[in-house]
């Protein structure tokens, strides 16, 4: 993301003037864009050369003067002449923002272009440096949006007394999303039935006292923004509480209502700031209380992710919840080297497995697996990897069967790393920071590890 050098934000203009210097076309755009607003317009020209008329503004035919900024809001330029500059020199005097057309570095504050719904505006701004672009996407944002925007927000707005003394937080908050979403409400806008079609539901919420709550267990993905499912992103915009693993990074948990309550159970590596007992009662807690809670988790939420303690809490305490699926780590390290954990007559099956705390009866059964052509996946094994690898190859495995390391899978910053059991157990120690995935099998030498760093050294470690 950039960094921007305007902030966006919605200017009072009403009671005030808008003043704009100059008679020619400069002008005239400037007009039609100053009585969308309820401010009074004033032109100021010594010329006059286009037709205001048709306008609600008021034409003073004469030289600039300082008294002409008395209760302006803002002011625009489009007039290089004398009145201009004097226009300038008086509005920058006063502390008044001063936009002059075409002048980049002359102005205070850029316009945007503007959808109007009143009471709804959307303003699409490229800080002037491309107004074509701008007015493109203002074009493609016109068109997924019901035309009757405005009238909904005049509906909701008239209801604000009403709602509040019936429904307070999350339930308010429900009743305005169906409101400002129903089918049903707006076509009873367009027939002038609004405020009955709103009564209507408002008793209808008013008296659903039991608003319960629920918990999405939603998969967040490896970690890229893109890498969401589209229903994830959409209980995340639903969500009243977002309670997050240290491992989904901010960029995806901003993804969320902007109001929305963030808790992180951050399980950092060293640093158990919650208990997975303690989730477990926050989920049912917050649950109970009627909030709608997104319990987002990196990768899949049914692969290393405990949500099975999670649902057997949620079950035990009949809180209704949803499970959301999401790109494991292991599929997102196979997208990133291109390769295909399954492939006829070379792997027949794909094992996720976690290398971290692994017995001997366990790995001597990876190994097997292996050995017979299936291709292993392990989590949370970096810090074990050497002692893996060799324990595998203790266990029967063959020294030189491929192995790849993906460090951040799915991420722009991933790091990869290829070579064989024998030469992971002697090199582990020089993987990356950050989570990885290990993967064995005969299927790696098929992937694309062009960009991965080479394992050399090949002495076999004693297990
Ligand atoms: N539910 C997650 C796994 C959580 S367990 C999933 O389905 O992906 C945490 C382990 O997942 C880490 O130790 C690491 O092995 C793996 N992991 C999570 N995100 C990763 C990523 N972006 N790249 C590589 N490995 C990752």
């Amino acid at each position: 993301m950039g960094e921007l050098r305007t902030l966006p934000v919605s200017f009072k203009v009403e009671g005030k003037r808008i003043v704009i210097i100059g008679g020619g076309d400069e002008a005239l755009n400037k007009v039609r864009l100053a009585v969308k607003t309820t401010a009074s317009v004033v032109i100021i020209a010594s010329h006059v050369e286009v037709d205001f008329s048709g306008f609600a503004v008021t034409i003073h035919e004469r030289p600039f003067q300082p008294s002409d900024l008395d209760g302006a809001a803002l002011v625009f330029i489009g007039d290089e002449g004398p009145d201009g500059e004097a226009a300038k020199v008086e509005g920058r005097r006063r502390g008044i923002p001063v936009n002059v057309v075409d002048v980049p570095h002359e102005c205070d504050f850029y316009t945007p272009s503007l959808i109007d719904q009143a009471p709804i505006s959307i303003a699409i701004a490229s800080e002037g440096d491309a107004p074509v672009l701008a007015r493109l996407i203002r074009a493609r944002i016109e068109q997924v949006l019901s035309p009757n925007l405005g009238a909904l927000a005049k509906l909701a707005g008239s209801m604000r007394h009403k709602v509040g003394a019936l429904l307070e937080g999350a339930r308010a908050r429900r009743y305005y999303e169906e409101l400002v979403t129903s089918p049903e409400i707006e076509a009873a806008v367009l027939a002038g039935q609004g405020t009955e079609a709103a009564d209507a539901v408002l008793a209808r919420h008013a008296v659903d006292k039991a608003a319960a709550g629920v918990v999405w267990l939603i998969g967040a993905g490896p970690g890229a923004e893109d890498l969401l499912t589209l229903r994830a992103q959409r209980l995340l915009q639903e969500a009243d509480v977002i309670v997050h693993d240290q491992l989904v990074p901010t960029a995806v948990v901003d993804m969320g209502r902007r109001d929305a309550e963030r808790i992180s159970v951050g399980k950092a590596k060293g640093n158990h700031s919650f208990t997975q007992a303690e989730i477990n009662s926050l989920l049912v807690r917050l649950a109970g209380e009627g909030r709608r809670v997104a319990r987002l988790k990196s990768g899949d939420p049914m692969v290393f992710g405990r949500a099975g303690e999670e649902i057997a809490a949620l079950e035990k305490h009949r809180i209704a919840y949803t499970i959301v699926p999401g790109v494991t780590a292991a599929l997102a390290a196979a997208a990133d080297t291109a390769t295909p954990v399954t492939l006829r007559k070379v792997a027949t099956g794909f094992v996720f497995a976690t290398a971290h705390g692994a017995n001997s009866e366990e790995l001597q059964h990876w190994a097997a697996l292996a050995q017979a052509g299936l291709t292993l996946a392990l989590y949370m094994g970096k810090s074990v990897a050497a002692d893996t690898a060799a324990r595998l190859i203790a266990h029967g495995a063959r020294p030189d069967l491929p192995i790849g390391v993906v460090v951040k899978a799915g991420r722009k910053d991933r790091v990869l790393y290829r070579g064989t059991l024998a030469t992971l157990s002697v090199d582990a120690g020089s993987i990356a920071d950050g989570p990885a995935i290990i993967l064995v099998g005969e299927a790696i030498a098929y992937g694309n590890w062009s960009e991965a760093i080479e394992f050399a050294r090949s002495q076999i470690k004693v297990a």
